[in-house]
């Protein structure tokens, strides 16, 4: 068999996003207020801060505002959801991001649920999960939106097909297996709590890895052509996947670095411009 395609996601994360910044533009000019999305940011967790210069570095460079909200590590649930309350309230911000983890002392859930669902670009309100599980419009959580342009982009229809979804976090496995479903895939859960991995895996026509253990799931897991969505990062750019070997069995393969990581973005900044456009009436 010859060896998979690759689903380049950098290449349609730079069209996403080249399209977004036109977008960005065009309502700047409209209506003289550039979209804004605030970034929470709670405690100086390295990561946490990298990912949102990151995010802030690419708002800037698509010509949307960006606010950026740091709070110190002790904020309290009641302080973080005042906070997220009055972005919320605010005009000039039109998509707003909690920044997660938050610290296990704060109620992540109340948190989000502070955040207006016509805020929601990160897609992490019930709200939010809701319209998306019902195939309605709305914001979808960033990654599993990515996903699906990317299956879209390279022609992969996910009705009637065996979508097999490892992980079930509720930023990432959860709320793509129920786009895939509400797409019309036949879609199975698998997690920490599945007997038998590989078997559920070598049934996928699709499969989305959203683990975070390295090379979980090997070459002679897949079923020959199926189509490998690998979501996983872990330490030394290192996916789920095990690339090598499902490079040679599946048909379409995300890289890792590559693939995902940058629709997620993409996506972000792509439902910030959209929110933009609707609380500015353009
Ligand atoms: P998470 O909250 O830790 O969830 C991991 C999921 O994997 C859980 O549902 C867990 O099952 C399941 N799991 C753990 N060990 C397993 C095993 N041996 N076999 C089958 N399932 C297993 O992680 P997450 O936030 O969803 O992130 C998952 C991965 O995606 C990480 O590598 C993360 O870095 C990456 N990620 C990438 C992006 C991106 O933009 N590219 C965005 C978000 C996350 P239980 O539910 O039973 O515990």
């Amino acid at each position: 068999m010859t060896q998979a395609r690759l689903m380049d996601g950098t290449a349609l994360a730079r069209r996403v996003v080249g399209e977004t910044a036109q977008q960005a533009a065009r309502i700047t000019e409209r209506t003289g207020t550039a979209p804004c999305l605030a970034t929470v940011l709670v405690g100086e967790d390295p990561a946490s801060v990298t990912y949102v210069r990151m995010k802030q570095n690419r708002c800037r460079a698509a010509g949307i505002a960006s606010r950026r909200v740091a709070l110190p590590a002790h904020t309290s649930t009641a302080e973080l959801v005042g906070t997220l309350r009055e972005l919320s309230a605010d005009p000039g911000v039109h998509g707003i991001l909690l920044q997660h983890p938050v610290g296990d002392h704060v109620d992540e859930r109340a948190a989000f649920e502070a955040i207006a669902p016509e805020k929601d670009v990160d897609g992490v309100t019930f709200a939010s999960f809701a319209t998306m599980s019902f195939g309605l419009p709305g914001f979808v959580s960033c990654t599993p939106g990515g996903i699906l342009r990317l299956l879209d982009e390279y022609g992969v229809d996910p009705a009637g097909k065996r979508a097999v979804v490892v992980g079930r976090s509720a930023i990432l496995g959860k709320p793509v297996g129920m786009l895939l479903l509400a797409r019309d895939a036949t879609v199975t859960y698998c997690h920490s709590r599945t007997r038998d991995l590989s078997a559920a895996v070598r049934e996928a026509d699709i499969v989305v890895a959203a683990v975070g253990r390295p090379r979980l799931i090997h070459g002679q897991d897949l079923k020959p052509g199926a189509v490998v969505i690998d979501a996983g990062y872990n330490a030394g750019n290192v996916g789920d996947v095990d690339f090598d070997s499902a490079v040679e069995r599946a048909s379409l393969i995300t890289p890792v670095p590559g693939g995902v990581g940058p629709m997620t973005i993409a996506t972000l900044l792509e439902q910030t411009v959209a929110a933009a456009a609707r609380q500015l009436g353009v």
